[in-house]
C-alpha cells in the first residue's frame, strides 16, 4: 500500500465527499451510453465470427461492415467508416475534409484556431505539401470572442458562395478556453444552415466522444471524426480512426481513404478487430472513469489554491482537464507525480525538453499501453506562464486517484504545499 501522508489523504477525502453528486452524474452518463452501445451490438446481431480479422483486399470483411454498422447507429448516423488504416486523429480528420472538398472551395472554421496538427493539414498557398491550400482550397477562421464564444458577427460576414465546409471543434485542445457541449454545436449548426441550407458542417469530435449522451450528429453534423486511440478505442484499440455522418459525405472521405470507385469496399483489418469492437464495448465506462478522475483533480487542486477549467462542478464535453499552477516547479513535480503513479514506464522522470515546433520548453507524463494513447492517462504542459497543466484520460479511476495523491505527495515532499 502506497505511503501517502495523513494531510494528502484528507485532501483527497474532502474531494471526494464534495464531488459526490457530480460523479453520480458520470454514473448516469455513463449507464446511458453504455447501454446504447450494447443495444448497437445487439441491433447488428454481433457474433464471435466478427472479430476474425481479414487479409488482402479483405472484400465482404463481415466483421468491418458491421463495425461500420455498429459505429453509425451509435452515432445517430447513416453512415460510419472505422478502420485501423487510419493513422491518427489528423490523418482522419484530413480524410473528411479532403474527401468532401473541392478547389475553389472552402472550408471555415468558426471555432477558432483549430488544433495544432491541423495547421499543416490546411497549409499555405503552393506549399507543395498537397495541403488543401496547396489544391487551391480557401481557408478562413474567426477567432473566439474574448468570453469564449462564436464571433457571430464575423461568422455571417464571412460565409460566401465559397464556403462549403464550416469547421467546429468540440474540445478545447490545449486552450484555457471551454469546450464546446453538444447542445452548443447544435445551435452553431442551426444558425449556420439559416444562413447557407447546403452548408456542410463537419466538426472535430476528438476527445469528446461519450462524454455526453449525444454525439454532434445527433444535433445536425453532417460529417465527425475521431481518433480511436482516444475516447471510443476504449484503450483496447491499437489505432485507427473514424469518421460518420451523412453517406454521401462518408462515402466520398472513404474514396480518399483508399481510391475512388474503391472506398470502404476493401482494406484488411488484420488482427485489430476485436479489439476495436471491445474497445468500443467498454469505451463509455472507461471514459467515465477517465472523466470521474478529471473531475477530482480539479476539486483537489482547486482546493489547494489552483484555479482548473473546467472546475469541479462545471458541466464537461472533453477529457482535458486544465490546471493553472504558481509556478514551473509546480508544474514540474505535478507532471512528475502523474508518471511515478503510472503502471507502465513509471520509473522514468520526465523532464522538460525543447519539443521540435514548440515555442517552450515541454514536459510530458505518459505511461501507457498504446503509444501517445490519450484515453490512458497522460499529463503535459509548455513550461512558460501561467504554468497551466492539462492532463487527460485514465482508464481507472483509481489509477487517476493515486496519481493525483502521488503528485500532492510529490509537491508536500519539496515543500512547495
Ligand atoms: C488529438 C486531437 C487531434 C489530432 O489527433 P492526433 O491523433 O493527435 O493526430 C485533433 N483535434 C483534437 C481536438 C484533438 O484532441
Amino acid at each position: 500500500m502506497a505511503d501517502f501522508s495523513k494531510e494528502t489523504l484528507a485532501m483527497l477525502k474532502e474531494a471526494e465527499s464534495l464531488t459526490e453528486s457530480a460523479m453520480r452524474e458520470i454514473d448516469r452518463i455513463v449507464d446511458h451510453n453504455q447501454w446504447k452501445v450494447i443495444e448497437a451490438f445487439q441491433q447488428q446481431k454481433v457474433s464471435d465470427y466478427h472479430f476474425s480479422g481479414s487479409t488482402g483486399y479483405a472484400y465482404n470483411d463481415r466483421g468491418r461492415e458491421v463495425l461500420d454498422l455498429v459505429y453509425a447507429d451509435v452515432f445517430g448516423a447513416e453512415m460510419a467508416l472505422v478502420r485501423p488504416h487510419f493513422a491518427s486523429g489528423t490523418h482522419t480528420i484530413a480524410t473528411a475534409l479532403f474527401g468532401v472538398l473541392r478547389p475553389g472551395d472552402e472550408l471555415f472554421y468558426i471555432t477558432g484556431r483549430p488544433y495544432d496538427t491541423l495547421h499543416k493539414v490546411i497549409g499555405k498557398p503552393g506549399d507543395g505539401t498537397g495541403s488543401l491550400a496547396d489544391f487551391g482550397i480557401g481557408y478562413k477562421e474567426a477567432a473566439l470572442l474574448e468570453d469564449g464564444s462564436v464571433d457571430w458577427n464575423a461568422v455571417e460576414a464571412g460565409i460566401t458562395p465559397e464556403t462549403k465546409v464550416i469547421g467546429i471543434q468540440r474540445s478545447r485542445g490545449y486552450d484555457w478556453r471551454s469546450s464546446f457541449t453538444v447542445a452548443q454545436i447544435g445551435e452553431m449548426i442551426q444558425r449556420v444552415k439559416a444562413i447557407k441550407p447546403d452548408i456542410i458542417v463537419f466538426v472535430d469530435n476528438c476527445y469528446g466522444e461519450f462524454t455526453e449522451e449525444r454525439e454532434p450528429t445527433q444535433v445536425g453534423a453532417d460529417l465527425i471524426a475521431g481518433s480511436l486511440i482516444k475516447n471510443p478505442g476504449g484503450g483496447l484499440a491499437e489505432t485507427g480512426g473514424y469518421i460518420c455522418g451523412k453517406r454521401a459525405y462518408v462515402e466520398l472521405a472513404a474514396y480518399r481513404l483508399t481510391a475512388p470507385g474503391i472506398g470502404g469496399e476493401v482494406g484488411a483489418m488484420l488482427g485489430t478487430t476485436r479489439g476495436i469492437y471491445q474497445g468500443l464495448f467498454l469505451a463509455p465506462t472507461i471514459v467515465g472513469q477517465a472523466l470521474k478522475g478529471s473531475i477530482l483533480a480539479s476539486a483537489v487542486f482547486e482546493q489547494a489554491g489552483f484555479a482548473t477549467k473546467p472546475r469541479w462542478n462545471e458541466p464537461r464535453t472533453d477529457l482535458i482537464q486544465a490546471i493553472s499552477f504558481h509556478s514551473a516547479d509546480h508544474l514540474i513535480s505535478f507532471v512528475q507525480g502523474v508518471q511515478r503513479a503510472s503502471a507502465v514506464d513509471g520509473h522514468v522522470v520526465p523532464e522538460p525538453w525543447d519539443m521540435p515546433g514548440y515555442e517552450n520548453p515541454v514536459i510530458m507524463a505518459a505511461g501507457t499501453f498504446i503509444q501517445g494513447g490519450s484515453l490512458e492517462l497522460s499529463a503535459d504542459a509548455p513550461i512558460r506562464k501561467p504554468y497551466i497543466a492539462y492532463m487527460q484520460g485514465g482508464l481507472t479511476y483509481s489509477h487517476v486517484k493515486y496519481a493525483i495523491l502521488s503528485s500532492l505527495e510529490h509537491m508536500k515532499d519539496i515543500n512547495l504545499l
